[in-house]
């Protein structure tokens, strides 16, 4: 029996959740060995714990096989310290499960391609995934700070971050990019700065040494700047891209906008044993919720990513996904995604179809 803790959060959150709950339950209704348990996180979690990560939520996340997160946060909880904020849950809950490598692909539905920022051309079709390495890099490494120095006989402040990668860190994130291409087109680009960045020389070297072990996966390598220039002239050019935290929090916001939609993208934070964190990648948008117009598919995308990569379940991350295309083509279209000749729907409305749709 699969075990998943369902993180509904605060703003729209629950009204998603809810959306992918039926889409559970279809499938468990069906056979599938699922047990799913809600537990409280983020703004919610304040309000009834004090805690935004409390320990039974811990408890549940660290014993269960997957966790859902919907989205927390809100204005309600930015003026509380930072240690009980919301967001100090989501890294909290990271953090503790180890979750080390980040997947969010980013997919232009054919039917949604003019709401690109870039030519529909260039878009239509795009489907890549970014795998960025998500607890080492630049923004971990020590020493850190801000400190004084002698600069040319005068006291000056400085600041220092430290990048570095061991060759283990980067090892197990090659292997999480190289087995996602193989459930995919088959070919990794690792992005990297070796011409001016020794810590990405380590990484470009063994990311050679570790692609010997999938001989049915390409590899090409790329520098982040030119990488950043790819992804808007030719994004269709790429299948998986495996990248550093730092490059990979840049490259993965640039992808995520060819694709126009937010309320579309989900991702997923695995740890060594596959375990993951599915989310959408969109946050909890105060300024709808309550509202019944929230877009479930990013969230229902994420149960998705949830069966192909931790549960090794191919067919049913596949039948989802249809269903969720199978919708797109019915015309059906939250508001954020709504263009002129659509049908307007609302999240209930979005959910049911695509669990009708699963058929
Ligand atoms: P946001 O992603 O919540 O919203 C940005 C815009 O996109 C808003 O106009 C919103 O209405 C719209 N939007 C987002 N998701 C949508 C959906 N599913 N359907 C339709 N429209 C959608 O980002 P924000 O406004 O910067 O942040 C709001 C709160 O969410 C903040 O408290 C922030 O800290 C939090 N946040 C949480 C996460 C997370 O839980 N992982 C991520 C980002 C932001």
């Amino acid at each position: 029996m699969k075990k998943i803790v369902l993180l509904a959060g605060d703003g729209i959150g629950p009204e998603i959740m809810a959306e992918a709950g039926k889409v559970l339950e279809v499938l468990r209704q069906e056979g599938a060995a699922i047990e799913t348990e809600p537990a409280l996180l983020g703004g919610i979690a304040v309000d009834q714990t004090g805690q935004p990560y409390p320990e039974p939520t811990r408890r549940l996340a660290q014993a269960a096989d997957a966790v859902l997160l919907a989205a927390v946060g809100g204005p309600k909880w930015d003026v509380l310290p930072r240690e009980k904020r919301p967001e100090r849950g989501l890294l909290g809950i990271r953090k503790d499960l180890g979750l080390f490598a980040n997947l969010r692909p980013a997919v232009v539905y054919p039917q949604l391609a003019s709401s690109s920022t870039l030519k529909t051309e260039l878009v239509a079709g795009l489907d890549l995934l970014i795998v960025r390495e998500l607890t080492g890099d630049v923004y971990f490494g020590e020493p850190r700070g801000i400190t004084e120095r002698d600069i040319n006989g005068k006291k000056e402040r400085v600041g220092v971050n430290t990048m570095i990668y061991s060759e283990s860190e980067i090892r197990r994130i090659a292997k999480v990019a190289f087995t996602a291409a193989q459930k995919r087109n088959r070919q990794v680009c690792s992005v990297d700065k070796m011409n001016v960045l020794e810590t990405t020389q380590l990484w470009r070297d063994v990311m050679i040494e570790e692609s010997r072990a999938y001989p049915d996966v390409s590899l090409t390598h790329m520098l982040v700047d030119n990488a950043a220039m790819q992804l808007v002239r030719n994004p269709k050019q790429f299948d998986v891209i495996v990248t550093g935290n730092m490059f990979g929090d840049i490259l993965s916001d640039e992808a995520s906008m060819l694709t126009g939609s937010i309320g579309m993208l989900p991702s997923a934070s695995l740890d060594e044993k596959n375990k993951g964190l599915y989310e959408p990648c969109h946050g909890s948008a105060p300024d709808i919720a309550g509202k019944g117009v929230a877009n479930p598919l990013a969230m229902i995308l994420s149960v998705a990513m949830m069966f192909r990569y931790t549960f090794h379940d191919e067919e049913t991350a596949r039948r989802i996904e249809r269903a969720v295309f199978a919708v797109l083509d019915q015309n059906l279209r939250t508001g954020d995604i709504w263009q002129a000749g659509m049908t307007k729907v609302g999240t209930q409305a979005m959910g049911d179809a695509v669990v009708r749709a699963m058929g």
